[in-house]
């Protein structure tokens, strides 16, 4: 079971009364979350958790005695979750299990409602529309180790997605990263070695991982013998997964959610990206934060949610596989047919979001419109099935229809659903009123005798009107006294006179309550037929709960099949809306191989800043880009503002949208597949961890160097800026040199030390290019044309400038610079002198490791180890 953190200090009361004395035993077993306390239509929470409410809420909060309280209204607390979720908060719901009614039948007038935790709310195990983003997935992710070897797990309950991944010690942070999950949990040695996880982590204690336990949890889970079944899975594997159904099914109390076999996360199957390249090339997020102006926000033109979350994880873990990525390629192809793509694109619009309407039903969460989402689903499917089938001598809509035939026996539940679910249902199940008349005789009969009754209920008040002559007397309803009979102050004397009340047929009215301008009564008559009334509509909401039940057993039944619908809706809805960009946008689909060094594109422009200048009506210059044998690691310099990230980022974009199975922003592109894309650009702090600006750029750079291969894609915007100069260029140099021979990868090297351009003599192919500008009276202008050679200046007092620095310090900047440049030889570093000229080979890192070994020494299964090793490396 979960771990109960320390937490909040217990409430003091001297003498607690017995349902705070409940309420404290309920938050003892939840001290880690805000407590929901259930009392009549509120949620109520108390001490520090009222408190910490009010604050993250702004609602006032009160005290009861001396304990602070506040409260949320019932019918709308999923507003207010949403926002303590935000804010990072837990909840327990702790609901009533009884009605007041039910524990005085059970204990008498002092009788205590039973309360319990129902569920625990936590960002990484949300279900409801309210608490959820539509087109972003959201993980709990749990991270283990067992021996040597790291494993993660990670599931979204609001799909059903549920993946394991074997991990290496460099692996770990690259998976957080790629998975972004809305929480994660560890054990407490995970984040000792892993310190800058803790403050984002749930940890747990040992147990929580332990192997047997975990297996039994998995087995059970899934009602499985063997995990065997479930596929190759290592243990730290098992105690991943096992950890994770462990928290869900606490978290949802013994409520198990419908959730996919594990499936195992190949590492070599996709594209590796470690934190600081997803943070660079703004995939998911801009540089000023938020999704507006990332990659994923430029690209996603998809109609559905399960289409947009496919997206966001396919530029996560661009694929490696070249026929994976062709076949991506063909489905986008086959929708450039412009009718075919406008038909299909009109009916995904208004398709709903099948997996999570699935899911909240599985959990029994799920409201009547969860259902109607279900049963558009399936209609919407047998629409796109026959625009297939107008197609099919296309293989790509071949597959499709192939895949959508397997749903067959969605249609009959869709029929089911035609059948049972009025066209407009209410939000929620609570009060009835979904169920279509005629799908159940016997709701129908209950409904009809509450409905019959009301006829009464007006003919009795016809009666009531002539007996009495009164001809403002009528008979209604209020939640408190039920129906009686109204009559107006002034008119109702007769029925209060006790002379006039000897006539026997005003005797039947009885007095119920005087008010102001009104007095009421009833009669034995209308008291029996409210009980009538009320029966039959108890009965009646009985059975259409119960009928929602049911249906809800069946959707979930489906389950497998509703995951196989909702995965061909993503991917058609990826391919038709990636056509439209490619038409629109001037897109093209690459040539993708299995060479090393391949990457010739054509005319290519950066996706995001491309659609930013258009926006302005501004144009964007194209470049190309080509790494041969002799020419794959770009030196490139050029003044400030010239275009030089733009061109590192847009290359590297590029690959990686090709890899992600999309077309890209150029003519024409070919490209072999890379392992990784590496990106260190410009600079930033990370404070809250404690690393300096030159320390984040150091340990992106180690990243690169410890972990790029000659696969790799590595794209570096300035080293060494931080620190003084000579340092810096030492350190730029060394790197370079260390990319030309140790990893041999591709690379683009942008950098305002133009000494290193002279290392074009030295490094065979490293290829010097610039940002061309056109100098005119004084001015310069950006021409953002990659050229071959070497810029010699900056212009960095121009832009500063441009940007706006007063006059009188750039004038100064600009004598300072003119008399430097008078002064100083042009090679002022001795970085560059003759002696350095010949530098020393760096040694491949397999070489290296070739040199620390005695063969003597070696064991046959150390020698075989160590086989294994530098054949990695
Ligand atoms: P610095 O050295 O100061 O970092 P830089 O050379 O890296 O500058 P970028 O940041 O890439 O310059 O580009 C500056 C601006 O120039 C971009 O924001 C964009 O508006 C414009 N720009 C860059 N490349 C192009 C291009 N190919 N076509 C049109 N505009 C471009």
């Amino acid at each position: 079971m979960a771990q109960v953190p320390k937490m909040n200090t217990p409430i003091k009361c001297k003498k607690p009364t017995p349902m705070m004395a409940q309420y404290e035993q309920v938050k003892a077993k939840h001290a880690d979350c805000l407590l929901f306390f259930r009392m009549g239509d509120f949620y109520e929470l108390f001490g520090k958790d009222a408190e910490t409410a009010s604050a993250v809420l702004d609602i006032a909060f009160t005290k009861r005695g001396d304990t602070p309280m506040a409260g949320v209204p019932h019918h709308a607390h999923e507003n207010y979750l949403a926002k303590l979720i935000k804010a990072g908060h837990k909840v327990a719901i702790c609901d009533q299990l009884e009605s007041p009614a039910e524990a005085k039948a059970r204990d008498g007038y002092k009788a205590i409602v039973k309360r319990d935790v129902v569920r625990i709310v936590t960002p990484g195990t949300l279900s409801e529309d309210t608490l959820l983003e539509t087109r972003r997935a959201n993980h709990l992710m749990v991270l283990t180790k067992l021996k040597k070897e790291y494993a993660a797990a990670w599931c979204d309950i609001s799909t059903g997605d549920f993946n394991v991944q074997s991990l290496s010690f460099d692996q770990v942070m690259p998976a957080i990263a790629r998975v972004d999950p809305s929480e994660l949990l560890l054990s407490d040695d995970m984040a000792t070695e892993f310190s800058s996880l803790r403050n984002r982590a749930t940890i747990q204690e040992a147990s929580f991982f332990d192997l047997n336990n975990t297996r039994k949890r998995v087995l059970g889970f899934y009602e499985l013998s063997s995990i065997e079944s479930l596929g190759h899975y290592t243990n730290a594997m098992i105690t991943a997964c096992g950890a994770a159904l462990t928290y869900i099914q606490f978290t949802q109390v013994n409520v198990a959610p419908r959730l996919s076999r594990p499936a195992i996360f190949e590492t070599n199957s996709a594209m590796t990206l470690d934190p600081s390249t997803i943070r660079n090339l703004e995939i998911f997020e801009s540089s000023m934060g938020g999704r507006k102006n990332s990659l994923l926000h430029c690209l996603d033109n998809t109609k559905t949610p399960m289409g947009g979350r496919l997206l966001a994880a396919r530029l996560a873990t661009p694929s490696q596989n070249i026929a994976e990525i062709n076949a991506r390629y063909d489905q986008i192809d086959a929708f450039m047919d412009k009718d075919m793509r406008q038909n299909t694109q009109n009916l995904l619009a208004q398709m709903p979001d099948i997996e999570r309407a699935l899911s909240r039903l599985s959990l029994g969460r799920g409201g009547p419109r969860d259902m109607l989402a279900l049963r558009k689903s399936g209609h919407i499917a047998n629409e796109l099935y026959s625009l297939c089938e107008k197609a099919k001598n296309n293989p790509v809509f071949q597959n499709y229809l192939t895949t959508l035939n397997n749903l067959e026996a969605l249609n009959a539940f869709t029929q089911i659903l035609d059948r049972a679910i009025i066209d407009e249902p209410p939000i929620l199940t609570r009060d009835g009123g979904f169920i279509t008349k005629g799908f159940d005789e016997k709701l129908d009969h209950f409904k009809g005798l509450r409905d019959s009754t009301r006829q009464i209920m007006a003919g009795l008040q016809k009666k009531y009107g002539e007996i009495t002559g009164l001809s403002s007397l009528k008979i209604s309803y209020n939640a408190i006294i039920g129906y009686h009979i109204d009559i107006s102050a002034k008119q109702a004397t007769p029925l209060l006179d006790p002379a006039a009340r000897q006539d026997e047929k005003l005797s039947i009215f009885i007095h119920r309550q005087t008010l102001a301008n009104n007095i009421r009564f009833t009669t034995e008559e209308l008291l029996e037929l409210e009980k009538d009334i009320s029966k039959a509509g108890e009965e009646a909401l009985k059975i259409e709960l119960e009928l929602f039940k049911k249906l809800s057993r069946e959707a979930s039944d489906l389950y497998e099949l509703y995951k196989l619908l909702s995965f061909s809706i993503a991917q058609i809805d990826i391919a038709s809306s990636n056509a439209k960009l490619a038409i629109e946008r001037r897109y093209n689909r690459s040539n993708i191989n299995n060479n090393t060094i391949d990457f010739d594109i054509k005319e290519a422009r950066h996706p995001i800043v491309e659609q930013a200048l258009l926006s302005r009506g501004n144009r964007f210059d194209p470049n190309n880009c080509l790494f041969d044998e002799n020419n794959k690691l770009w030196l490139i310099t050029g003044p400030n503002m010239a275009g030089k990230s733009t061109f590192l980022r847009q290359n590297a974009l590029i690959l990686l949208m090709a890899q992600a199975g999309l077309f890209v922003p150029a003519k024409s592109a070919t490209l072999s597949i890379a392992d990784r894309i590496f990106s260190r650009v410009g600079a930033g702090d990370d404070l809250s961890s404690g690393r300096s600006t030159f320390m984040v750029e150091m340990s992106e750079t180690a990243i690169i160097l410890n972990q790029a291969t000659d696969k790799s894609l590595v794209i570096v915007d300035e080293i060494g800026r931080g620190t003084a100069t000579a340092d810096g260029l030492a350190i730029a140099r060394a790197c370079l040199e260390y990319f030309h021979d140790a990893l041999q990868c591709r690379g683009l090297f942008a950098t305002h030390f133009h000494e290193l351009t002279q290392l074009e003599q030295n490094l065979d192919h490293l290829a010097c290019y610039n940002l061309a500008v056109r100098e005119q009276d004084g001015e310069i202008h950006f021409l953002h044309r990659v050229e071959k050679g070497a810029a010699d200046k900056s212009f960095g007092v121009h832009v500063a400038k441009l940007a706006g620095l007063p006059p009188t310090v750039t004038r100064r900047a600009a004598t300072l610079l003119k008399s430097m440049e008078k002064n100083a030889p042009k090679e002022a570093l001795p970085l560059f002198d003759t002696a350095l000229e010949v530098h020393e080979k760096a040694a491949h890192p397999a070489v290296e490791a070739l040199a620390d070994i005695d063969p003597d020494e070696l064991s046959p299964k150390k020698a075989l180890e160590l086989l294994y090793k530098l054949k990695k490396l």
